[in-house]
């Protein structure tokens, strides 16, 4: 692990020593139980590869200048991966199973922890699935739920600089009263196609708009969008966006200092009112929007070659927070004993 050059090592996959994973067999969830491989072995019918019965959570640990190891608001993360089984009927994960998977996860794993000089740090990637097999098109009766965790750097190679995303109206990634707001492997299969087209044309992702109207600003592929306005942090409400918990962060650091927050239906043609514009997610924790392309009415916003005043302000805070440098007022913060 010395070797590991922590500032460079960007956002993919890696191994780590061990992963922890849980079963759901004859109606309860068993031990916790450590792996050192990378594999698994299912049945060729579970339902997580026929019928989408998947979702997934992704949160960081942080190692501070103290040398204490921090998560940021696991229990969210808990939570929504209960909603998102809810969503597709698998079987909810009890959140005190999802946290000590999580800790001992972390724990076996603890030289993986980037230094805090490096700005890097642990991606926790928990998982449910549904595993038990079925042809027909009903729920399994058996669930794994697993852990596993890797060294990351930020999510976007360009790190804490304005990038370009866009706006194409012949995709959605979620439907109205679909799986939009829960996370689950559908929503990203249904995006790869547009994500995929965005980075080949030079974008960072794809800002989607409301799948109903094509009038109202959804999300980014993998991130939640905000937008200042003077005073003020907009960011969009609607039934198929997926409740980001770091945009949730950011509205009340906003609130803290001193700022007014909507959270409301935000019509595309808003855009040309913000004087800064963010893209929000656990992965690339704040990500300054240079434009937004708008690809179909040959439109282009334009936010700044550098992130804005508020833009730095809100990132500077929630990192503080998440490597321990400042106060956690709200209890979003453990550490990992
Ligand atoms: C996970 C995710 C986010 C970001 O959520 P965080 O809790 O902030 O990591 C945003 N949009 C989608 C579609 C997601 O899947």
């Amino acid at each position: 692990m010395e070797n590991l050059d922590w500032k460079n090592i960007g956002f993919g996959y890696r191994d780590s020593d061990y992963n922890v994973r849980c079963y759901y067999r004859e109606g309860k969830w068993g031990e916790l139980e450590i792996s050192t491989s990378n594999q698994i072995s299912i049945h060729i019918g579970a339902t997580c590869l026929h019928y989408g019965q998947e979702s997934f959570e992704g949160l960081k640990a942080y190692k501070g200048k103290d040398g204490k190891i921090r998560v940021f608001r696991i229990e969210d993360n808990a939570l929504r991966m209960q909603a998102s089984a809810r969503g597709i009927l698998m079987q909810e994960l009890p959140v005190e199973i999802f946290k000590e998977a999580v800790f001992k996860t972390i724990k076996l794993n603890k030289h993986f922890v980037p230094p805090y000089e490096s700005g890097a740090s642990l991606y926790i990637r928990p998982l449910l699935i549904g595993t038990g097999p079925q042809i027909g098109v009903k729920p399994a009766t058996e669930y794994l739920f697993m852990v596993f965790v890797m060294p990351v750097g930020p999510y976007f190679k360009e790190g804490f600089k304005p990038t370009d995303y866009v706006i194409y109206r012949e995709y959605d990634r979620a439907a109205p009263l679909g799986t939009g707001n829960i996370k689950v492997g559908g929503n990203y299969a249904a995006s790869m196609k547009a994500g995929v087209r965005a980075h080949n044309e030079g974008y960072s992702a794809v800002l989607y708009l409301d799948a109903r109207e094509k009038k109202y600003l959804d999300e980014c592929g993998p991130a939640n969008f905000f937008g200042i306005k003077g005073n003020t942090y907009v960011t969009p409400k609607s039934e198929s966006i997926l409740p980001s918990i770091t945009n949730k962060s950011l509205r009340q650091l906003a609130l803290d200092m001193g700022m007014t927050v909507e959270e409301r239906k935000v019509p595309v043609e808003e855009l040309a009112e913000f004087s800064e514009a963010g893209a929000c997610g656990t992965a690339a924790v704040l990500s300054p929007v240079r434009s937004v392309v708008d690809a179909d009415l040959n439109k282009r916003y334009f936010y700044g070659d550098e992130p804005g005043p508020v833009c730095v302000k809100l990132y500077n805070k929630l990192i503080d927070i998440q490597y321990g440098c400042e106060p956690d007022p709200h209890g979003w913060v453990t550490i990992v004993e």
